[in-house]
């Protein structure tokens, strides 16, 4: 109100947040929320507020929601028993893409929720590890596969992008999955979506494969669908026990992301034995370079 008064506000009485007057009324704005229309036109003045007469301006738009492809899940999925798959690990220099699908009942749905099982980028590296156990307990079928450093850098070398590798991961581990749950009945598989689909098609193509009937792709998926949600949080919580046995295998407490400390750390590890890097990093990352810095 006070932005809309705003070229006729006058001097605020004791306890207002503004008092405004036009030709015909006075407006004044109490801290407790009241506000007191005065004068000739007192009436006609409060009743441009009551009904609806003065706009609000538009609230911060709502997220757009995603464009709909022939790639997109139905929406009824998510409430019922479906398959997810997540990977981690692939923007960390350190340590390997470790890729995990899980088999969601519709039954265990609240269940699942209950435990508070989000995207595991949003929880605590604990909290990670203590929700994979409970996730254990639930008995939900799984599947996990852990692309290791040496396997990641030997392919990254033969020519295959980060993307490829996380195609055929996602693939493998659904196909895994599938084979472990072959009577379930099920929706659908979501991809938590890293590449335009049509590309993941082709990256998979290149290895003879084809897409498993009912995949669907979307970003943020695990926001919408718990099978993603707890297949991330699976993946997350391999991924921190892997580098761990890392740490222990080379000797230094490896980090996780890609910063400068990862630098500086890099280049410890090559005063020590340069060697040691192929089995507990991703080469082609910018930071092997940058570790020349401190060396
Ligand atoms: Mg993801």
């Amino acid at each position: 109100m006070k932005k809309y008064y705003k070229n006729i506000l006058v001097e605020v009485p004791p306890g207002a947040v503004f008092r405004a007057q036009t030709a015909n009324a006075v407006i004044t704005a109490y801290h407790s929320g009241k506000v007191l229309f005065q004068g000739a036109q007192a009436e006609k003045e409060a009743s441009k507020w009551s009904e609806g007469m003065i706009e609000e301006k538009p609230k911060r738009r709502a997220p757009r929601s995603q464009p709909k492809t022939t790639f997109s899940p139905p929406t009824t999925i998510f409430n019922e028993s479906h398959i997810g798959s997540d990977e981690s690990g692939t923007g960390d220099y350190f340590g390997p893409i470790t890729v995990a699908s899980t088999y969601i009942e519709k039954s265990q749905i609240h269940a699942l929720k209950s435990l508070g099982i989000q995207d595991s980028k949003k929880i605590s590296d604990e909290t990670i590890l203590q929700l994979s156990k409970e996730i254990v307990k639930l008995n939900i079928p799984y599947s996990l596969l852990v692309l290791d450093n040496k396997k990641y850098n030997h392919l990254q070398q033969s020519g295959w992008s980060q993307g490829k590798m996380k195609a055929l991961l996602h693939h493998h581990v659904n196909e895994l999955l599938l084979k472990k749950v072959p009577r379930a009945p099920y929706e659908g598989i979501i991809i938590d979506q890293f590449c335009d689909p049509p590309l993941y098609k082709r990256y998979i193509a290149t290895e003879n494969k084809k897409l498993t009937p009912k995949t669907y792709f979307m970003t943020k998926a695990e926001s919408y669908s718990i099978a993603v949600a707890t297949s991330s949080v699976i993946a997350r919580a391999s991924f921190l026990k892997e580098l761990k046995k890392l740490s222990e295998l080379v000797g230094f407490s490896l980090l996780k992301g890609a910063s400068k400390q990862v630098d500086q750390l890099i280049a410890e590890i090559i005063k020590k034995d340069r060697e040691l890097l192929n089995k507990c990093a991703k080469l082609h990352f910018a930071n092997t370079k940058k570790a020349n810095a401190y060396l």
